[in-house]
């Protein structure tokens, strides 16, 4: 734990926004009187993690790399977060990320612009990039991120580790600062498939202060040493399509025949266009946000800007402290939810959402799993994509849709940094990991 509290104090990264150091010392030096008594310690006890910034740890910082709530200390603890502290993990940083998870790089952030940990010049993904880059350079065992369209799955595949975005309300949301309440998810990176295993089973469960919580069983470790996977899946028009990079797609498709190689039956299905996915996404995900945000006006919480009555004060708190990138999306968000283009925008939007859930169920009665790349592209440099925000929201064109379907997801490295995306039904985590394994 002090090496560790050592190398994120030192880190150039930008991966730190607070060091949770006299916690974490304290905590490890429980764990070491229990060693020194002979007593048996658990399997996460004295492990230590990182947690993306916008999650509750009492008594810390919880900031969302958003000014309006750099000083905002957390009142209580989030549910994830608390099962790992009662396992006897170490928390040892809140991680830099895209403000309130509105990004695709972690360059949209009052900490500087997360670097990639493979080469810093390019970005680290976002939103949860502080929490991949310290798993990919050991700061940290595993970090706890949060997925809404692709947060977990794109950082891991741009800094080659593993992340998991699970099953929608597999894992408890109280205490994750809401983004798009409909699609948030809290899930592990890390570097191997057996720690996502491990964190996943202690994070999960159904939660009394989460309505939208489910229940599900332990993953073992006997569970996923053995595939069962028979046939899989990919869709034809993530792969053939001009805005996919070669690179990425010979090393999807060379993936496709390894898996063919080890006897797997490969079909291609159809899919909704990439331009539909990321529209309906970003139309839900704005919505979402522009209602989850209107709690930060200054009153209850944050940094508060005071103006000469009440409604200057929330204009001038919001105005002054939320990001253009933030600032966007409410403005947006507002506008599919108002009076003439609620029904032709925001409605549409609900109704296609189905339509991909429903398309899921078919695609789930023919293959087991389903293949795609994480992201169209590699990592671009820092600063460039900031250029164009649009260009920005087609990056996401391949983790959104299975996020508007509810369903497990991983990213496993290929070490070139961009990622193989293994999905399967509702609920079945388990034949994800076996799968994961299986290609090893
Ligand atoms: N890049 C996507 C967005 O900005 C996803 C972010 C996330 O999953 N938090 O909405």
């Amino acid at each position: 734990v002090k090496e560790k509290l050592e190398l994120l104090k030192k880190n150039t990264h930008n991966t730190v926004n607070s060091l949770l150091d006299t916690l974490a010392l304290d905590l490890a030096a429980k764990v070491d009187a229990k060693i020194t008594k002979g007593e048996e310690i658990g399997l996460l006890e004295g492990i230590p993690f990182g947690i993306k910034d916008v999650y509750m740890l009492q008594g810390t910082f919880a900031t969302a790399s958003s000014n309006l709530l750099k000083n905002y200390k957390s009142a209580y603890t989030a549910t994830a977060i608390q099962k790992l502290l009662d396992a006897g993990a170490i928390p040892l940083v809140k991680e830099n990320c895209d403000s309130f998870g509105h990004g695709s790089s972690s360059e949209n952030t009052i900490f500087g612009a997360v670097k990639n940990a493979v080469n810093t010049d390019l970005v680290a993904g976002g939103s949860s990039g502080g929490s991949a880059v310290n798993v990919a350079l050991d700061y940290t065992v595993f970090s706890i991120g949060g997925d809404t369209g692709g947060s977990i799955r794109q950082p891991a595949g741009y800094n080659n580790i593993y992340g998991l975005k699970p099953t929608y309300g597999r894992i408890s949301r109280y205490g994750l600062m809401a983004y798009a309440s409909s699609t948030d998810c809290v899930g592990p990176l890390a570097k191997s498939i057996e720690d996502i295993r491990i964190v996943l089973n202690v994070m999960s469960g159904k939660d009394a202060k989460d309505q939208t919580s489910i229940t599900s069983s332990e993953i073992t470790e006997d569970a996923i040493l053995k595939n069962t996977v028979k046939t899989v899946g990919y869709f034809k028009n993530f792969i053939e399509n001009d805005a996919i990079a070669p690179k990425v797609k010979a090393d999807f498709l060379q993936s496709i025949e390894k898996v063919k190689l080890k006897g797997i039956k490969v079909k291609e299905l159809d899919f909704f266009p990439s331009d539909i996915l990321v529209s309906t996404y970003y139309t839900l995900a704005m919505a979402e946000t522009a209602s989850n945000l209107s709690r930060l006006d200054g009153t209850n919480y944050g940094n508060r800007i005071e103006d000469k009555n009440l409604k200057e004060t929330y204009a001038v708190t919001r105005s002054e402290n939320f990001s253009e990138e933030t600032k966007r999306r409410i403005v947006g968000g507002n506008q599919v939810l108002s009076q003439g283009f609620s029904d032709e925008i925001y409605l549409k939007g609900l109704a296609i959402r189905d339509q991909i859930a429903a398309n899921f169920t078919k695609d789930f009665e023919e293959v087991d799993i389903i293949l795609s790349p994480v992201t169209p592209m590699s990592p671009p440099k820092i600063g460039d994509s900031l250029k164009d925000p649009l260009a920005m929201y087609l990056s996401d064109a391949y983790t959104v849709g299975f996020s508007l379907g509810q369903l497990p997801t991983l990213t496993v490295p290929q070490g070139t940094q961009t990622g193989l995306q293994i999905t399967a039904a509702k609920n079945n985590e388990e034949l994800i990991l076996k799968f994961a394994n299986f290609l090893k």
